[in-house]
Protein backbone atom coordinates (compact mmCIF):
# COMPACT_ATOMS: atom_id res chain seq x y z
CA UNK A 1 0.00 0.00 0.00
CA UNK A 2 0.99 3.51 -1.31
CA UNK A 3 -0.46 5.75 2.15
CA UNK A 4 -2.41 8.93 0.76
CA UNK A 5 1.03 11.22 1.44
CA UNK A 6 2.35 9.29 -0.90
CA UNK A 7 5.28 7.17 1.59
CA UNK A 8 6.14 3.78 1.17
CA UNK A 9 5.63 2.27 4.36
CA UNK A 10 8.03 -0.71 3.88
CA UNK A 11 11.43 1.57 3.93
CA UNK A 12 12.89 3.68 6.83
CA UNK A 13 13.35 7.73 7.25
CA UNK A 14 17.17 7.98 7.21
CA UNK A 15 19.25 11.23 6.50
CA UNK A 16 16.13 13.01 5.01
CA UNK A 17 16.03 10.04 2.43
CA UNK A 18 13.68 7.00 2.42
CA UNK A 19 15.88 3.62 2.43
CA UNK A 20 14.74 0.15 2.59
CA UNK A 21 15.69 -1.69 5.69
CA UNK A 22 19.20 -3.30 5.39
CA UNK A 23 18.79 -6.41 6.10
CA UNK A 24 15.71 -6.07 3.31
CA UNK A 25 12.79 -7.73 6.15
CA UNK A 26 9.36 -5.98 6.48
CA UNK A 27 6.32 -7.03 8.94
CA UNK A 28 2.85 -6.71 8.04
CA UNK A 29 0.59 -4.02 9.79
CA UNK A 30 -2.38 -5.08 10.62
CA UNK A 31 -5.97 -3.16 10.38
CA UNK A 32 -7.32 -4.06 14.20
CA UNK A 33 -11.36 -3.20 13.19
CA UNK A 34 -11.23 -6.05 10.76
CA UNK A 35 -7.87 -8.21 10.93
CA UNK A 36 -6.64 -7.39 7.70
CA UNK A 37 -3.30 -6.59 6.78
CA UNK A 38 -2.91 -2.83 5.53
CA UNK A 39 0.69 -2.87 4.35
CA UNK A 40 4.29 -4.15 4.98
CA UNK A 41 6.47 -2.11 7.16
CA UNK A 42 10.51 -1.89 7.31
CA UNK A 43 11.83 -4.33 9.93
CA UNK A 44 14.61 -2.36 10.98
CA UNK A 45 17.37 -3.73 12.76
CA UNK A 46 20.52 -2.83 14.22
CA UNK A 47 22.50 -1.65 11.05
CA UNK A 48 19.51 0.40 10.15
CA UNK A 49 19.79 1.81 13.97
CA UNK A 50 23.72 2.85 13.21
CA UNK A 51 23.07 4.52 9.97
CA UNK A 52 20.30 6.25 11.94
CA UNK A 53 22.78 7.36 14.72
CA UNK A 54 25.69 8.65 12.37
CA UNK A 55 22.95 10.30 10.56
CA UNK A 56 22.19 12.36 13.43
CA UNK A 57 25.39 12.56 14.63
CA UNK A 58 26.16 14.03 10.52
CA UNK A 59 23.62 16.36 11.19
CA UNK A 60 24.94 18.10 14.45
CA UNK A 61 27.80 18.74 12.61
CA UNK A 62 26.41 20.22 9.82
CA UNK A 63 22.77 22.63 9.00
CA UNK A 64 20.89 21.58 11.83
CA UNK A 65 23.55 22.30 14.13
CA UNK A 66 24.11 25.54 12.75
CA UNK A 67 21.12 26.42 12.94
CA UNK A 68 19.98 29.59 15.22
CA UNK A 69 16.84 28.51 18.01
CA UNK A 70 14.75 31.41 16.02
CA UNK A 71 15.42 29.10 12.47
CA UNK A 72 14.57 25.79 14.71
CA UNK A 73 11.39 27.29 15.97
CA UNK A 74 10.57 28.40 11.97
CA UNK A 75 11.06 24.72 10.87
CA UNK A 76 8.47 23.31 13.37
CA UNK A 77 6.06 25.81 12.73
CA UNK A 78 6.24 25.07 9.04
CA UNK A 79 5.45 21.33 10.25
CA UNK A 80 2.85 22.40 12.04
CA UNK A 81 1.07 24.69 9.27
CA UNK A 82 1.31 21.05 7.09
CA UNK A 83 0.15 18.49 9.91
CA UNK A 84 -2.81 20.71 9.87
CA UNK A 85 -2.96 21.11 6.14
CA UNK A 86 -3.14 16.86 6.28
CA UNK A 87 -5.02 16.33 9.15
CA UNK A 88 -8.06 14.17 7.30
CA UNK A 89 -5.27 11.69 5.83
CA UNK A 90 -3.16 11.90 9.03
CA UNK A 91 -6.12 10.88 11.31
CA UNK A 92 -7.47 8.11 8.44
CA UNK A 93 -4.22 6.43 8.91
CA UNK A 94 -4.07 6.59 12.36
CA UNK A 95 -7.82 5.25 12.24
CA UNK A 96 -6.88 2.38 10.23
CA UNK A 97 -3.74 1.95 12.18
CA UNK A 98 -4.39 2.08 15.79
CA UNK A 99 -8.36 1.34 15.12
CA UNK A 100 -8.61 4.63 16.62
CA UNK A 101 -11.92 6.28 15.80
CA UNK A 102 -11.64 9.20 13.71
CA UNK A 103 -12.81 11.82 15.66
CA UNK A 104 -10.60 10.38 18.62
CA UNK A 105 -7.80 10.41 15.37
CA UNK A 106 -8.72 13.70 14.79
CA UNK A 107 -7.95 14.99 18.13
CA UNK A 108 -4.70 13.36 18.13
CA UNK A 109 -3.80 15.27 14.75
CA UNK A 110 -4.43 18.40 16.01
CA UNK A 111 -2.46 17.95 19.61
CA UNK A 112 0.50 17.30 17.18
CA UNK A 113 -0.11 20.50 15.28
CA UNK A 114 -0.59 22.25 18.39
CA UNK A 115 2.85 20.87 20.38
CA UNK A 116 4.90 22.06 16.68
CA UNK A 117 3.14 25.44 17.11
CA UNK A 118 3.92 25.21 21.24
CA UNK A 119 7.46 24.28 20.70
CA UNK A 120 8.21 26.60 17.71
CA UNK A 121 7.26 29.17 19.66
CA UNK A 122 9.51 28.40 22.56
CA UNK A 123 12.34 27.35 20.63
CA UNK A 124 14.31 30.73 21.41
CA UNK A 125 13.06 31.20 24.50
CA UNK A 126 14.96 28.76 26.47
CA UNK A 127 17.14 31.38 28.44
CA UNK A 128 20.74 30.48 30.42
CA UNK A 129 21.07 33.16 34.02
CA UNK A 130 23.71 35.31 34.90
CA UNK A 131 24.92 34.29 38.62
CA UNK A 132 26.21 36.91 40.46
CA UNK A 133 29.96 35.48 41.77
CA UNK A 134 33.30 36.47 42.77
CA UNK A 135 34.94 40.01 42.12
CA UNK A 136 35.87 39.79 39.08
CA UNK A 137 33.82 37.14 37.42
CA UNK A 138 31.18 36.89 35.24
CA UNK A 139 28.98 33.66 35.30
CA UNK A 140 26.22 32.56 33.17
CA UNK A 141 24.52 29.59 32.07
CA UNK A 142 23.98 28.06 28.42
CA UNK A 143 21.07 25.33 27.61
CA UNK A 144 22.74 23.38 25.25
CA UNK A 145 21.00 20.06 23.32
CA UNK A 146 22.08 16.39 24.22
CA UNK A 147 23.48 15.70 20.99
CA UNK A 148 21.68 12.17 19.65
CA UNK A 149 18.12 11.88 21.05
CA UNK A 150 16.61 8.62 20.72
CA UNK A 151 12.70 7.66 21.39
CA UNK A 152 10.58 4.73 21.70
CA UNK A 153 7.03 5.23 21.43
CA UNK A 154 4.12 3.05 22.02
CA UNK A 155 1.21 2.45 19.41
CA UNK A 156 -1.76 4.41 21.70
CA UNK A 157 -1.16 7.63 20.76
CA UNK A 158 2.00 7.74 18.18
CA UNK A 159 1.17 11.85 17.12
CA UNK A 160 0.30 12.96 20.77
CA UNK A 161 4.63 11.20 21.99
CA UNK A 162 6.09 12.37 18.90
CA UNK A 163 4.70 16.28 19.67
CA UNK A 164 5.59 16.16 23.35
CA UNK A 165 8.81 14.49 22.81
CA UNK A 166 9.95 14.98 19.19
CA UNK A 167 8.88 18.66 19.14
CA UNK A 168 11.09 19.54 22.46
CA UNK A 169 13.87 17.55 21.28
CA UNK A 170 14.48 19.60 18.10
CA UNK A 171 13.58 22.68 19.51
CA UNK A 172 16.55 22.33 21.85
CA UNK A 173 18.42 21.48 18.76
CA UNK A 174 18.83 17.67 19.15
CA UNK A 175 19.09 15.63 16.53
CA UNK A 176 16.42 12.42 17.21
CA UNK A 177 16.54 9.16 16.17
CA UNK A 178 12.47 7.64 16.31
CA UNK A 179 11.41 3.85 16.90
CA UNK A 180 7.96 3.69 16.74
CA UNK A 181 5.96 0.79 17.64
CA UNK A 182 5.70 -2.08 15.50
CA UNK A 183 1.66 -2.74 15.97
CA UNK A 184 1.57 1.42 14.63
CA UNK A 185 4.03 3.56 12.63
CA UNK A 186 2.31 4.84 9.91
CA UNK A 187 1.89 8.45 11.23
CA UNK A 188 5.44 8.23 12.54
CA UNK A 189 6.62 7.32 8.88
CA UNK A 190 3.64 10.49 7.80
CA UNK A 191 5.03 12.99 10.22
CA UNK A 192 8.86 12.22 8.89
CA UNK A 193 7.58 12.93 5.17
CA UNK A 194 5.53 16.40 6.38
CA UNK A 195 8.94 17.44 8.24
CA UNK A 196 10.91 16.47 5.26
CA UNK A 197 8.53 18.77 3.41
CA UNK A 198 8.85 22.05 5.80
CA UNK A 199 12.47 21.83 5.55
CA UNK A 200 14.06 19.88 8.21
CA UNK A 201 17.84 19.40 7.37
CA UNK A 202 18.43 15.82 7.04
CA UNK A 203 19.58 14.26 9.56
CA UNK A 204 17.70 16.07 12.13
CA UNK A 205 14.90 13.09 12.08
CA UNK A 206 15.30 9.83 11.58
CA UNK A 207 12.64 6.84 11.77
CA UNK A 208 13.59 3.05 11.77
CA UNK A 209 10.46 1.05 12.22
CA UNK A 210 10.92 -2.35 13.65
CA UNK A 211 10.71 -4.60 16.76
CA UNK A 212 11.04 -3.34 20.03
CA UNK A 213 13.69 -6.54 20.70
CA UNK A 214 15.55 -5.73 17.74
CA UNK A 215 15.70 -1.62 16.53
CA UNK A 216 14.38 -0.77 19.89
CA UNK A 217 16.89 -2.40 21.92
CA UNK A 218 19.50 -1.46 19.54
CA UNK A 219 18.55 2.27 19.37
CA UNK A 220 18.43 1.95 23.78
CA UNK A 221 22.00 0.66 23.84
CA UNK A 222 23.70 2.66 21.00
CA UNK A 223 26.85 4.23 22.67
CA UNK A 224 26.09 7.09 19.90
CA UNK A 225 22.68 8.12 21.74
CA UNK A 226 22.98 11.25 24.40
CA UNK A 227 19.44 10.73 25.68
CA UNK A 228 16.60 7.90 25.82
CA UNK A 229 12.88 9.48 26.01
CA UNK A 230 10.89 5.77 26.66
CA UNK A 231 7.51 5.70 26.60
CA UNK A 232 5.50 2.20 26.76
CA UNK A 233 5.68 -0.26 29.69
CA UNK A 234 6.97 -0.71 33.19
CA UNK A 235 8.69 -3.76 32.13
CA UNK A 236 10.49 -2.83 28.52
CA UNK A 237 11.03 0.62 30.82
CA UNK A 238 13.38 -1.09 33.29
CA UNK A 239 15.85 -2.57 30.00
CA UNK A 240 15.76 0.85 28.57
CA UNK A 241 16.69 2.34 31.88
CA UNK A 242 19.82 -0.42 32.32
CA UNK A 243 20.50 0.25 28.76
CA UNK A 244 21.00 3.79 29.90
CA UNK A 245 22.41 3.01 32.70
CA UNK A 246 25.38 1.06 30.85
CA UNK A 247 26.19 4.28 28.64
CA UNK A 248 25.68 6.37 31.52
CA UNK A 249 23.03 8.70 29.59
CA UNK A 250 19.62 10.45 31.21
CA UNK A 251 16.45 8.94 30.86
CA UNK A 252 13.05 9.77 30.52
CA UNK A 253 10.58 7.17 31.50
CA UNK A 254 6.61 7.91 30.75
CA UNK A 255 5.01 4.23 31.69
CA UNK A 256 1.49 3.34 32.57
CA UNK A 257 -0.79 4.18 35.46
CA UNK A 258 -3.81 3.30 37.94
CA UNK A 259 -5.17 6.59 38.05
CA UNK A 260 -8.10 7.60 40.07
CA UNK A 261 -11.05 9.95 40.03
CA UNK A 262 -11.87 10.99 43.89
CA UNK A 263 -15.53 11.95 43.74
CA UNK A 264 -16.68 13.19 47.70
CA UNK A 265 -19.96 13.50 48.28
CA UNK A 266 -20.77 17.27 47.60
CA UNK A 267 -18.95 16.77 44.46
CA UNK A 268 -21.35 18.20 41.09
CA UNK A 269 -22.26 14.73 39.71
CA UNK A 270 -23.45 16.30 36.22
CA UNK A 271 -20.53 17.98 35.92
CA UNK A 272 -18.24 14.85 36.35
CA UNK A 273 -20.26 12.23 34.97
CA UNK A 274 -18.68 12.61 31.55
CA UNK A 275 -15.14 13.03 32.73
CA UNK A 276 -15.80 9.66 35.33
CA UNK A 277 -16.70 7.79 31.93
CA UNK A 278 -14.97 9.02 29.05
CA UNK A 279 -11.11 9.21 30.98
CA UNK A 280 -11.72 5.44 30.95
CA UNK A 281 -12.54 4.67 27.58
CA UNK A 282 -11.36 7.59 25.32
CA UNK A 283 -8.82 5.25 22.83
CA UNK A 284 -10.84 2.24 24.04
CA UNK A 285 -9.40 2.70 27.65
CA UNK A 286 -5.49 2.02 25.95
CA UNK A 287 -4.42 5.71 27.52
CA UNK A 288 -1.33 5.74 29.96
CA UNK A 289 -3.35 8.26 31.74
CA UNK A 290 -6.79 6.82 31.54
CA UNK A 291 -8.93 6.86 34.89
CA UNK A 292 -9.20 3.57 35.38
CA UNK A 293 -10.28 3.95 39.00
CA UNK A 294 -13.38 6.03 40.35
CA UNK A 295 -13.39 5.96 43.99
CA UNK A 296 -16.92 7.66 45.76
CA UNK A 297 -17.30 8.51 48.85
CA UNK A 298 -20.66 6.30 50.15
CA UNK A 299 -23.70 8.91 50.34
CA UNK A 300 -22.85 9.26 46.30
CA UNK A 301 -22.26 6.01 45.96
CA UNK A 302 -25.06 4.05 44.31
CA UNK A 303 -25.83 7.29 42.05
CA UNK A 304 -22.96 6.87 41.06
CA UNK A 305 -22.65 3.67 39.88
CA UNK A 306 -26.17 3.82 38.44
CA UNK A 307 -25.33 7.03 36.38
CA UNK A 308 -22.11 5.87 35.17
CA UNK A 309 -24.30 2.42 34.21
CA UNK A 310 -26.19 4.20 32.27
CA UNK A 311 -23.61 5.69 30.37
CA UNK A 312 -22.22 2.32 29.79
CA UNK A 313 -25.24 0.67 28.48
CA UNK A 314 -25.14 3.63 25.36
CA UNK A 315 -21.26 2.52 24.59
CA UNK A 316 -20.78 0.83 21.17
CA UNK A 317 -17.45 -0.37 19.95
CA UNK A 318 -16.72 -0.93 16.13
CA UNK A 319 -14.53 -0.23 13.16
CA UNK A 320 -12.18 3.23 13.75
CA UNK A 321 -14.19 4.13 10.58
CA UNK A 322 -17.29 3.90 11.71
CA UNK A 323 -16.41 6.60 14.28
CA UNK A 324 -18.15 5.25 17.44
CA UNK A 325 -17.95 5.90 21.15
CA UNK A 326 -14.93 3.02 21.14
CA UNK A 327 -12.85 1.03 18.39
CA UNK A 328 -11.53 -1.93 18.88
CA UNK A 329 -8.50 -2.40 20.65
CA UNK A 330 -5.11 -2.09 18.93
CA UNK A 331 -4.81 -5.83 18.59
CA UNK A 332 -5.99 -9.41 19.31
CA UNK A 333 -2.99 -9.59 21.79
CA UNK A 334 -4.49 -6.99 23.20
CA UNK A 335 -7.50 -7.98 23.63
CA UNK A 336 -6.20 -11.50 25.17
CA UNK A 337 -4.71 -9.40 27.66
CA UNK A 338 -8.05 -7.36 28.54
CA UNK A 339 -10.35 -10.32 28.28
CA UNK A 340 -8.11 -12.41 30.84
CA UNK A 341 -8.44 -9.28 33.23
CA UNK A 342 -12.04 -10.18 32.36
CA UNK A 343 -11.63 -13.13 33.34
CA UNK A 344 -10.19 -12.22 36.76
CA UNK A 345 -13.26 -9.91 37.38
CA UNK A 346 -15.58 -13.33 37.33
CA UNK A 347 -16.69 -12.66 41.16
CA UNK A 348 -17.27 -9.07 41.01
CA UNK A 349 -20.38 -7.14 40.12
CA UNK A 350 -20.65 -5.78 36.78
CA UNK A 351 -22.12 -2.90 36.97
CA UNK A 352 -22.47 -1.77 33.57
CA UNK A 353 -21.50 -2.53 30.08
CA UNK A 354 -21.65 -1.56 26.92
CA UNK A 355 -21.82 -4.17 23.78
CA UNK A 356 -20.28 -4.44 20.16
CA UNK A 357 -21.85 -2.81 17.77
CA UNK A 358 -24.03 -4.92 15.31
CA UNK A 359 -21.87 -5.75 12.04
CA UNK A 360 -18.60 -5.00 13.54
CA UNK A 361 -16.15 -7.40 11.64
CA UNK A 362 -15.68 -10.78 13.06
CA UNK A 363 -12.09 -10.24 12.60
CA UNK A 364 -11.72 -7.26 14.88
CA UNK A 365 -10.13 -6.66 18.24
CA UNK A 366 -13.31 -5.37 20.06
CA UNK A 367 -14.17 -5.96 23.76
CA UNK A 368 -17.17 -4.94 25.80
CA UNK A 369 -16.91 -1.50 28.04
CA UNK A 370 -17.16 -3.34 31.52
CA UNK A 371 -17.74 -1.33 34.62
CA UNK A 372 -17.03 -3.08 37.59
CA UNK A 373 -18.69 -1.91 41.37
CA UNK A 374 -17.64 -2.80 44.68
CA UNK A 375 -14.06 -3.62 43.39
CA UNK A 376 -12.03 -4.33 46.66
CA UNK A 377 -9.03 -1.92 46.79
CA UNK A 378 -6.25 -4.75 46.63
CA UNK A 379 -7.93 -7.10 43.73
CA UNK A 380 -5.86 -7.39 40.55
CA UNK A 381 -8.53 -4.86 38.41
CA UNK A 382 -7.78 -2.57 41.03
CA UNK A 383 -4.22 -2.62 41.24
CA UNK A 384 -3.15 -3.75 37.89
CA UNK A 385 -3.05 -1.49 34.63
CA UNK A 386 -5.33 -3.42 32.08
CA UNK A 387 -5.05 -1.35 29.14
CA UNK A 388 -8.94 -1.74 28.29
CA UNK A 389 -11.95 -0.10 27.94
CA UNK A 390 -12.25 -1.34 31.39
CA UNK A 391 -13.44 0.63 35.19
CA UNK A 392 -13.43 0.03 38.92
CA UNK A 393 -15.75 1.86 41.02
CA UNK A 394 -15.00 1.57 45.32
CA UNK A 395 -16.63 2.96 48.34
CA UNK A 396 -14.89 4.98 50.53
CA UNK A 397 -15.96 6.87 54.10
CA UNK A 398 -13.81 9.99 54.62
CA UNK A 399 -10.53 11.78 53.18
CA UNK A 400 -8.34 9.81 54.85
CA UNK A 401 -9.20 6.67 53.18
CA UNK A 402 -9.58 8.18 50.14
CA UNK A 403 -6.27 9.38 49.70
CA UNK A 404 -5.01 5.79 51.35
CA UNK A 405 -6.83 3.66 48.20
CA UNK A 406 -5.68 6.18 45.57
CA UNK A 407 -2.09 6.37 46.77
CA UNK A 408 -2.13 2.31 47.27
CA UNK A 409 -0.98 1.38 43.77
CA UNK A 410 2.77 1.02 42.35
CA UNK A 411 1.55 3.72 39.79
CA UNK A 412 1.36 7.56 40.09
CA UNK A 413 0.51 8.92 36.83
CA UNK A 414 -2.74 11.28 36.79
CA UNK A 415 -5.22 11.86 39.66
CA UNK A 416 -8.75 14.29 39.92
CA UNK A 417 -10.67 15.32 42.71
CA UNK A 418 -14.21 16.40 42.66
CA UNK A 419 -15.50 18.10 45.26
CA UNK A 420 -16.92 21.75 46.17
CA UNK A 421 -14.68 22.53 49.34
CA UNK A 422 -12.06 24.71 47.98
CA UNK A 423 -9.92 23.88 51.47
CA UNK A 424 -10.04 20.10 50.59
CA UNK A 425 -9.13 20.42 46.86
CA UNK A 426 -5.96 22.25 48.14
CA UNK A 427 -5.33 19.04 50.49
CA UNK A 428 -6.18 16.92 48.17
CA UNK A 429 -4.19 18.37 45.83
CA UNK A 430 -0.98 18.11 48.18
CA UNK A 431 -1.95 14.35 49.28
CA UNK A 432 -2.28 12.42 46.19
CA UNK A 433 0.61 10.78 44.76
CA UNK A 434 0.70 11.76 41.20
CA UNK A 435 2.45 13.81 38.66
CA UNK A 436 -0.57 15.69 37.28
CA UNK A 437 -3.42 16.51 40.08
CA UNK A 438 -6.94 17.80 38.70
CA UNK A 439 -9.30 19.49 40.32
CA UNK A 440 -12.88 19.22 39.59
CA UNK A 441 -11.54 18.14 36.12
CA UNK A 442 -9.76 15.30 34.42
CA UNK A 443 -7.18 16.03 31.71
CA UNK A 444 -5.58 12.78 30.58
CA UNK A 445 -2.14 14.10 30.61
CA UNK A 446 -4.09 17.61 30.26
CA UNK A 447 -3.08 19.86 27.05
CA UNK A 448 0.52 20.67 25.42
CA UNK A 449 1.59 23.26 27.39
CA UNK A 450 1.16 21.20 30.78
CA UNK A 451 4.51 19.57 32.17
CA UNK A 452 3.51 15.52 32.28
CA UNK A 453 5.06 12.30 33.58
CA UNK A 454 4.85 9.97 36.81
CA UNK A 455 6.48 9.05 39.86
CA UNK A 456 6.51 4.96 41.19
CA UNK A 457 5.95 2.56 38.37
CA UNK A 458 4.67 5.74 36.21
CA UNK A 459 8.28 6.45 35.50
CA UNK A 460 10.42 9.56 35.95
CA UNK A 461 11.07 13.08 34.13
CA UNK A 462 9.16 15.35 32.92
CA UNK A 463 8.17 15.85 29.22
CA UNK A 464 5.01 18.24 27.39
CA UNK A 465 4.92 22.86 28.30
CA UNK A 466 8.00 24.23 28.45
CA UNK A 467 9.27 22.03 31.34
CA UNK A 468 10.23 19.31 28.43
CA UNK A 469 13.29 21.95 27.31
CA UNK A 470 14.49 21.59 30.17
CA UNK A 471 15.00 17.47 30.02
CA UNK A 472 15.69 17.66 26.42
CA UNK A 473 19.24 20.32 27.38
CA UNK A 474 22.53 19.79 29.23
CA UNK A 475 23.14 22.70 31.69
CA UNK A 476 26.53 24.21 30.96
CA UNK A 477 28.27 26.82 33.86
CA UNK A 478 30.71 29.21 32.05
CA UNK A 479 33.05 30.83 34.12
CA UNK A 480 34.87 33.73 33.44
CA UNK A 481 37.80 35.60 35.43
CA UNK A 482 38.09 39.13 33.72
CA UNK A 483 39.16 41.35 36.69
P1 LIG B 1 5.84 -1.68 25.22
O1 LIG B 1 5.70 -3.10 24.89
O2 LIG B 1 6.71 -1.29 26.34
O3 LIG B 1 6.30 -0.97 23.87
C1 LIG B 1 6.66 0.38 23.81
C2 LIG B 1 7.76 0.55 22.78
O4 LIG B 1 8.93 -0.12 23.23
C3 LIG B 1 7.41 -0.04 21.42
O5 LIG B 1 7.95 0.77 20.40
C4 LIG B 1 8.11 -1.38 21.47
O6 LIG B 1 8.39 -1.92 20.22
C5 LIG B 1 9.37 -1.00 22.21
N1 LIG B 1 10.07 -2.13 22.82
C6 LIG B 1 9.59 -3.36 23.17
N2 LIG B 1 10.58 -4.13 23.66
C7 LIG B 1 11.71 -3.41 23.63
C8 LIG B 1 13.06 -3.64 24.01
N3 LIG B 1 13.45 -4.81 24.52
N4 LIG B 1 13.96 -2.65 23.86
C9 LIG B 1 13.59 -1.46 23.34
N5 LIG B 1 12.34 -1.18 22.95
C10 LIG B 1 11.40 -2.13 23.09
O7 LIG B 1 4.45 -1.01 25.53
P2 LIG B 1 3.13 -1.13 24.68
O8 LIG B 1 2.46 -2.41 24.98
O9 LIG B 1 3.41 -0.83 23.29
O10 LIG B 1 2.29 0.08 25.31
C11 LIG B 1 1.52 -0.04 26.43
C12 LIG B 1 2.22 0.51 27.66
O11 LIG B 1 2.74 1.81 27.46
C13 LIG B 1 1.26 0.65 28.81
O12 LIG B 1 1.85 0.13 29.98
C14 LIG B 1 1.06 2.14 28.95
O13 LIG B 1 0.71 2.61 30.19
C15 LIG B 1 2.36 2.68 28.51
N6 LIG B 1 2.19 4.04 28.01
C16 LIG B 1 2.60 5.09 28.78
C17 LIG B 1 2.43 6.40 28.35
C18 LIG B 1 2.89 7.56 29.18
O14 LIG B 1 2.99 8.65 28.67
N7 LIG B 1 3.15 7.41 30.45
C19 LIG B 1 1.86 6.64 27.11
C20 LIG B 1 1.45 5.55 26.34
C21 LIG B 1 1.63 4.26 26.81
P3 LIG B 1 7.36 -2.93 19.48
O15 LIG B 1 6.00 -2.68 20.01
O16 LIG B 1 7.50 -2.59 18.06
O17 LIG B 1 7.86 -4.31 19.80
MG1 LIG C 1 -1.87 -1.45 13.49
Amino acid sequence: MVTPLGIEPSQCFVAGAWVAPRAGETLDLINPSDGSTLCAIARGQAGDIDAAVEAAQSALNGDWGKATAAERGRVLARIGALVLENTDELARLEAMDVGKPLTQARADVLALARYMEFYAGAADKLHGQTIPYLDGYTVYTLREPHGVTGHIIPWNYPMQIIGRSVGAALAVGNACVLKPAEEACLTALAFAELARRAGLPAGALNVVPGLGAEAGAALSAHPGVNHMSFTGSVGVGKLIQASAAENIVPVTLELGGKSPQVVFDDADLEAALPFLVNAGIQNAGQTCSASSRILVQRGLYDQVIEAMAARYSQLRAGPALDDLEVGPLVSMRQKAIVESFLAKGADLLIAGQGRVNDGAPEGGAYVRPTLFADVPPDHTLAQDEIFGPVQVIMPFDDEDEAVAIANGTEFGLVASCWTRDGARQMRMAKRLRAGQVFLNNYGAGGGVELPFGGTGLSGHGREKGFEALYGFSVLKTVAALHG
